[in-house]
């Protein structure tokens, strides 16, 4: 009994452990253990689906306190190495528990505990097809059968279940015949490939030619290479052409390529589709469980060569990666926000080095962090830095607003603008940070202001539906007859969003069209498309919309950008503030000319004189990034310095506070080198749903230094059993996004 082998299995529960079990008694074998196979195992009461991470000799507890393995579910090598030893890596470095982060790896079908053999059937569907001797056989005697038959025999390639049975027959009858021999089926996966159409492939200019070569010249050990191309350089041009010549030279191989959000750049998959055509698969939440578990199945077998995915495309197995695209780079949506606190970057950097694989970090406004491992010499830097179709950068125009009176939120200076646009018959594109009518609802006889009764936020006033809205938890009020406070009829509302400013062009510009995208008009992706159609056209028009607009849209007939509002973030407490800003004004207004007119941009500020937006103003990106690395230095921030936040709640600040000083208490208790450490503080917005958030930071010279006092700290934390406040939740994220 003493040398009889255990097996380790990794649950999904929120412990930082893997499980030990007895081999089921089903399967005595030890070699039917591997590493890779998901399972079900009793966790308490209840029954898990589990991953085998493999065998061993010296079990945690005793032999007759474990229990057996209930069942194997997969074959073995279901679960490919290169996604376990990605998935050990999260559960290191975000020090997150590695049997939640493998199952959430695992398409959602898979996280149920059915067997392979169940799951391959459910994305199968089955063709009956008339066998080789039924021509010749004695014909069955019941009437249907004889009909089904010779419906059968009529069809030369076979005919789907479905379509047999909707035409009356039924399952019974399709197995009467199949005992007799009479016809056999066949399982076929669910798929229809797109058809592929590279007629119109683009010549590249000579930077992309030049851009190209130095991507395809990366040597044996490839570094990870950033390509930093202006807006309008044609960056998607030079991916496609780099995956076509790459695939040429390796046919089985595969590519990744990372996008922020598919539901939002619904071109850059058609053009990935017209190129390569049904070898593109795409994986994303929007897909639904079958799709998932199908694509997850052909990206496994190889039978797929160009995947278009979003962050947790990263975590695909896939059978022969040959390169990681990830495209708008410094996009916030690559990090997640809930289990495992991944950057699905920072991955594609890790699974490349572990495939030897090259990887390319694609945007405009690439993010610090890469700027600065291209500064310290770890990534390679590839340049675009002219238009595809020569015309220069918009012209930036900052239109001082101070003490001027707004109408719909716009400038009577820009008002002017925009009707120089519209009559010369192209498109203006005003761009406005919030949705709704307006972002306050105030008194003006006693400055009452309207707020969310379960958070720290004013609500936004929608005037469609007469609503007061919090944009954080979604709640909705009716809108008071009446001040609360002093029972004046006099509430009125300050401040534009999307919805004031849509009304207000409207009443300007009767005679031209206002499409207003935001996610109050956008519902689904057909809206998006049915909204987007008529921009693509070219008639003149008016756009207002929110960050939405920012995504890498190209409308050929768009010449006018406006900003209403950019000083939100001019002054924010974000440390990241700055660089988020950049990234948004430059992005958006590099919607403007991009064909053969030029585009002028125009940026409505109380500080026209703010460095940022003079910086802006001059296309400096670079510029941006050296003044605000002076900043990081001194502060100790990223990418200098790294990071990593514990975020707490509870009730009451108070008890939020208390708890999160005991875990300051065992930071500080910590047997190794102390980070620098910040807090606890309340959150930027302490009130969320009835809840109190508070925050501690911690920053530290080395990673590899946080990550083991962090190691060291979570022991303690188990050990040691804190007495923190009773409904405290409390998180750890390591190199945080949202850190306020
Ligand atoms: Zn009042
Ligand atoms: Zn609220």
């Amino acid at each position: 009994m003493s040398n009889q082998f255990v097996v380790s299995v990794a649950v999904p529960v929120p412990l930082r452990k893997t499980f030990d079990y007895l081999p089921s008694p089903s399967a005595p074998d030890r070699a039917q253990y591997n590493a890779g196979k998901r399972c079900v195992v009793p966790v308490g009461r209840r029954l898990l689906t589990g991953v085998i991470l493999g065998t061993h000799e010296a079990p945690q507890v005793s032999h007759d306190r474990l229990r057996p393995i209930e069942k194997i579910l997969d074959p073995d090598n279901t679960i490919p190495n290169p996604v376990l030893s990605l998935c050990r890596w999260i559960s290191d470095y975000y020090h997150a528990p590695i049997g939640e982060v493998l199952l959430n790896a695992l398409p959602p079908l898979m996280r149920q505990q059915r067997t392979w053999v169940q799951l391959e059937a459910s994305v199968s569907t089955t063709i009956w097809h008339a066998s080789t001797k039924s021509a010749e056989a004695k014909r069955p005697r019941g009437s249907k059968q004889k009909l089904l038959l010779e419906l059968l025999l009529q069809s030369t390639s076979g005919m789907e279940q479905k379509d047999i049975i909707s035409q009356g027959y039924t399952s019974a009858q399709l197995r009467s015949l199949q005992e007799k021999g009479l016809i056999g089926s066949t399982q076929v996966r669910h798929f229809s490939p797109p058809q592929r159409d590279n007629t119109n492939k683009p010549r590249l200019s000579d930077e992309q030619q030049l851009a190209l070569q130095e991507l395809e010249d990366n040597g044996h050990t490839p570094s990870p290479t950033l390509l930093e191309g202006i807006t309008g350089s044609g960056k998607t041009e030079v991916y496609l052409e780099w995956i076509e010549n790459r695939l040429n030279t390796l046919p089985s191989g595969q590519i990744l390529v990372l996008v922020p959000e598919i539901a939002l750049t619904p071109q850059t998959l058609r053009r990935f589709r017209a190129r390569f055509g049904g070898n593109v698969t795409c994986y994303h939440s929007g897909l639904n469980e079958s799709e998932r578990l199908l694509t997850w199945m052909q990206v496994k077998e190889g039978n797929t060569h160009v995947v278009v995915a979003t962050r947790s495309g990263i975590l695909l197995p896939f059978k022969n990666l040959c390169g990681i695209i990830v495209d708008e780079e410094h996009d916030s949506s690559f990090k997640q926000q809930d289990n495992a606190r991944y950057h699905a970057r920072d991955l594609a950097i890790i699974r490349g080095q572990q495939s030897r694989c090259p990887v390319i970090l694609g945007s405009a406004t690439p993010s610090f962090e890469s700027m600065n491992n291209v500064a310290d010499g770890r990534y390679r830097h590839i340049r675009l830095s002219s238009r595809i179709s020569a015309t220069p950068l918009p012209k930036v125009y900052l239109i001082d607003v101070k003490s001027r009176p707004l109408e719909g939120g716009i400038s009577p200076p820009l008002l002017q603008e925009i009707k120089s646009t519209i009559s010369a018959g192209e498109q203006v594109m005003i761009f406005i940070n919030r949705r709704g009518f307006a972002p306050v609802i105030m008194c003006v006889d006693c400055g009452w202001i309207a707020e969310c009764q379960s958070c720290d936020v004013r609500l936004t006033y929608h005037r469609r539906q007469n609503l007061l809205k919090c944009h954080h938890c979604e709640k909705q009020y009716r809108l008071p007859p009446k001040c609360p406070k002093c029972e004046s009829a006099n509430l009125k509302p300050i401040g534009a969003g999307t919805e004031r400013t849509e009304e207000f062009l409207e009443q300007q510009f009767p005679d031209y069209p206002v499409i207003r995208i935001d996610r109050d008009a956008i519902q689904n992706k057909g809206a998006l498309e049915q909204k987007l159609t008529p921009i693509r056209d070219g008639a003149p028009c008016l756009i207002v919309g929110t960050q939405m607009l920012a995504k890498g849209h190209d409308f050929p007939n768009l010449t006018t950008v406006a900003v209403l509002n950019a000083d939100g973030g001019l002054f924010s407490s974000d440390f990241r503030g700055a660089e988020k800003t950049a990234q948004l004004l430059i992005q958006v207004a590099g919607r403007a000319g991009r064909r053969e007119k030029a585009g002028r941009v125009f940026i409505q500020t109380q500080f026209p004189d703010h460095p940022l937006l003079q910086l802006i103003r001059q296309h400096d990106y670079q510029g941006i990034y050296t003044s605000e690395m002076e900043m990081r230095r001194q502060g100790h921030f990223p990418p200098v310095h790294s990071m990593a936040l514990i975020r707490g709640e509870a009730a009451t600040l108070e008890d939020t506070l208390n708890s999160l000083w005991q875990m300051r208490d065992l930071l500080e208790a910590t047997q190794h080198s102390l980070p620098s450490i910040h807090g606890p503080f309340p959150s930027l917005i302490q009130k969320k749903q009835n809840r109190f958030h508070g925050l501690i930071w911690l920053f530290s010279p080395e990673k590899p230094s946080l990550r083991k006092f962090l190691k060291h700290w979570l022991h303690l934390m188990e050990s040691q059993k804190p007495k923190l406040s009773s409904k405290f939740r409390w998180l750890l994220d390591v190199d945080p996004i949202d850190t306020l």
